[in-house]
């Protein structure tokens, strides 16, 4: 039971961040929102459940945006007890063709804004003597794949810190893990099935063979199920994992 808890989810506007929003909703935490689209939409469906929300646009590639993030959910709520860093961007292309810019977006969006989030965050969740952080790496926080170099350095980036935090942290109740999902049929993912439809000229070609080339269970991991793994990370069941990057991909890493 969350009731009482406040969580901040950035990305939390579609695909996986909305999915494990809605779980801490339903669980009964305060959401703090974060992402751009469809704002109105995600914010009706976390108050269907029931539970206190409100959205900040914060760009998080811009450390000044996300301190303004955080204080308003602290303002809001009066801190933030779950940080779930899921906002993330993809761009695939070989690292000599790599554009500059898709590379300092990829690493200020997937990497650098989760470190500000918790330095931010942290002090709060100190205070408080309670506090869960949830980074959502990729299975590609584990292993490489062509022409993702900015992505999976990235994500390996992430698990860096995850272990630094939770070392950090480890004689506290404030617990920090990652999370490693394979493919996840999210807009995200829906491009890279597009574009592969394009040379191929059949979708669902196109998506069997993407998971055919990675994924042993031939299925999409869901963001539901992702958010129930948070659940578990968040209860009391969950308070000696700490570090740990976690995979649910399907056996991609198994291999
Ligand atoms: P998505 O594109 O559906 O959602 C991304 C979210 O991040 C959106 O809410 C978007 O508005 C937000 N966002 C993007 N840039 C932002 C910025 N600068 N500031 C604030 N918000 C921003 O993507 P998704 O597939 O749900 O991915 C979520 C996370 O999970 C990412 O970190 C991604 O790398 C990771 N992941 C996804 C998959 C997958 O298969 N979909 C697999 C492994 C890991």
């Amino acid at each position: 039971n969350l009731q009482g808890k406040t969580a901040l989810v950035t990305g939390s506007t579609s695909g996986i961040g909305l999915g494990i929003a809605l779980k801490l909703a339903e669980a009964g935490a305060n959401l703090v929102l974060n992402g751009f689209g469809d704002v109105d939409a995600a914010l009706a469906a976390i108050r269907a459940c029931g539970g206190q929300a409100i959205h900040h646009p914060a760009d998080v590639s811009d450390p000044e945006q996300i301190a303004a993030m955080v204080a308003a959910a602290e303002q809001q709520f009066g801190g933030v007890d779950i940080l779930v860093n899921n906002a993330g961007i993809q761009h695939v292309a070989p690292v000599e063709q790599f554009p500059v810019e898709r590379w300092d977006a990829i690493i200020a969006i997937n990497l650098s804004s989760a470190f500000h989030t918790t330095r931010l965050a942290l002090p709060g969740m100190r205070q408080r003597g309670w506090g869960r952080i949830i980074n959502l790496a990729s299975v590609h926080g584990l292993v490489g794949s062509a022409q993702k170099a900015a992505y999976v350095a990235a994500k390996h980036g992430l698990v860096g810190l995850t272990k630094v935090v939770a070392l950090e942290t480890a004689t506290t109740a404030i617990t920090c893990n990652a999370i490693c999902p394979g493919w996840v049929l999210t807009p995200l993912v829906q491009q890279q099935i597009d574009e592969r439809a394009r040379v191929d000229g059949d979708t669902q070609r196109a998506r069997h063979d993407l998971l055919a080339e990675k994924q042993p269970s031939l299925d999409f991991v869901t963001p539901a199920q992702l958010g129930a793994l948070v659940l578990f990370l968040c209860s009391e069941a969950g308070e000696q994992v700490r570090g740990a990057a976690w995979n649910m991909d399907g056996g991609w890493a198994a291999q």
